[in-house]
């Protein structure tokens, strides 16, 4: 017969599974057991996945205890049973619960490296907030290749090339040849993320290109100041941050400054989206004022 908790086949004279579910009982009862079956898989995400089927065999035995006062006592069953039965703190008990939820609806956490980062990416978006939940560049890395065709920015001008060394993407321009390297930044300095690229960049010129132009992008959540002055003596090299909204990528083209005043342009551009309305608002009474003085 097939165990419904850990899905192995057992033979019938079998009492209680490896797992702990007792077949004659139809439920779990062996907390030793499944203590370990749940101990024994090596990421997060299985892990809460079967926290949350002993839950639910749990509640298809007994019954819910439902929310009336002094439900402790009451027949049925509760969360709170679920984690004492797995020898879990009933607050993680209720995160393990949302994980599971949020698992389900919401593939982009099967990518979250860690449990933490998971918990982050559900309380932000139960805020409503699409943030980002890559826990590390090998995870944006893996996004961006698999959805290539989606990031138009990308796709419509260059097809993605086989992995090659140790660089974090390569592509190729669809009509020139030309090649691009792909470099990501999440939280690394960017003196190492632009060392990095320009040996990359050199790599592929002598070894790969077969002497077409080579070009460098790098990809960031935010471009910090360092990134844009090392760029700014780099024009092969260009710069895009980007953003994930409900499951899709985009990349928007950061501008280099070239001069002081376009650096001062660059940081009052950046202030400005920061400003709430009341700090607009009173912004552009000194602008206008500013303007008055200028033209005078
Ligand atoms: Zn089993």
């Amino acid at each position: 017969m097939k165990c419904p908790l850990c899905d192995l086949e057992t033979s019938e004279t079998v009492a209680i599974c490896s797992c702990g579910y007792n077949f004659k009982e139809c439920e779990v009862t062996d907390s030793v057991r499944v203590r370990n079956f749940i101990k024994a898989v090596p990421t997060w995400q299985e892990r809460v996945l079967r926290v949350e089927k002993v839950n639910r065999i749990q509640f298809a035995k007994h019954g819910s205890k439902g929310n009336h006062p002094g439900r402790a006592n009451a027949p049925g069953w509760s969360q709170n049973d679920t984690a004492r039965l797995l020898g879990i703190h009933p607050s993680t008990m209720t995160r393990h619960m949302r994980q599971a939820e949020g698992l389900a609806t919401c593939p982009q956490l099967q990518r979250c490296s860690t449990m933490k980062a998971a918990h982050q990416a559900i309380g932000l978006r139960e805020k409503g907030i699409q943030e980002d939940v890559f826990g590390s560049e090998e995870e944006l890395r893996g996004f961006i290749e698999q959805n290539w065709d989606e990031i138009k920015e990308l796709s419509s001008e260059w097809e993605i090339a086989v992995r090659w060394r140790d660089l974090d993407l390569l592509a190729k321009h669809k009509t020139d040849g030309r090649c691009l390297v792909i470099e990501l930044k999440l939280d690394r300095e960017a003196d190492k993320v632009v060392g990095q690229i320009l040996r990359y960049m050199g790599e592929v010129r002598i070894h790969r290109s077969g002497g077409s132009a080579v070009e460098g992008l790098i990809i960031c959540r935010t471009a910090d100041e360092g990134l844009v002055y090392a760029l700014a003596c780099m024009e092969k090299i260009s710069l895009r941050e980007y953003s994930l909204c409900a499951g899709k990528l985009s990349l928007t083209a950061v501008s280099i400054p070239h001069t002081a005043a376009e650096w001062k342009c660059r940081n009052f551009r950046r202030a400005i989206k920061r400003c709430s309305a009341e700090e607009l608002e009173a912004l552009t009474k000194v602008l206008e004022k500013r303007k008055l003085e200028l033209n005078q």
